[in-house]
């Protein structure tokens, strides 16, 4: 699973702070976590999303460049009782009916909320996987 890497934490927490949580300026960040030829994984952000929406770059074949896509994520930045943070029909249909996410490599997508981070996986079914502070907490002190 991609949070188990150091580096993939760290690349979602920062994606959580750049999306301005609780902010009036609170919009969607996301991107491509690929895989390179020697395993490492690492992300591919998506151009800066809007307050609740965000658009996937194309992604033919399952990959992004010439490197196959292992999972998608993005962040739910308002926590308003207006907005959901729960990954919405629109999230889950996304993954579900997309072709090019069909690989089995694919985790499927991550959603980063205030309090939760959820998985959206192919069959289209979301799992709550835990508590956003403490899946990203960072393991390296701060020097
Ligand atoms: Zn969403």
């Amino acid at each position: 699973m991609i949070l188990e890497h150091d580096a993939i934490r760290s690349s979602l927490a920062d994606a959580w702070r750049q999306s301005q949580p609780d902010s009036p300026q609170a919009h969607e960040e996301g991107g491509f976590v690929v895989q390179r030829d020697d395993g490492s994984l690492f992300v591919i952000g998506w151009p800066r999303g809007l307050q609740n929406q965000i658009l996937v770059p194309a992604h033919q074949g399952g990959r992004c460049g010439n490197m196959p896509i292992v999972a998608t994520f993005h962040t739910h930045p308002n926590s308003g009782v207006v907005f959901q943070q729960e990954p919405s029909l629109t999230d889950i249909r996304a993954v579900r009916d997309d072709p090019d996410l069909s690989h089995p490599e694919y985790e499927g997508e991550y959603v980063i909320s205030r309090r939760m981070i959820y998985r959206i996986l192919r069959s289209g079914d979301v799992i709550a996987i835990g508590e956003t502070q403490r899946l990203l907490e960072r393991t390296d002190s701060e020097a």
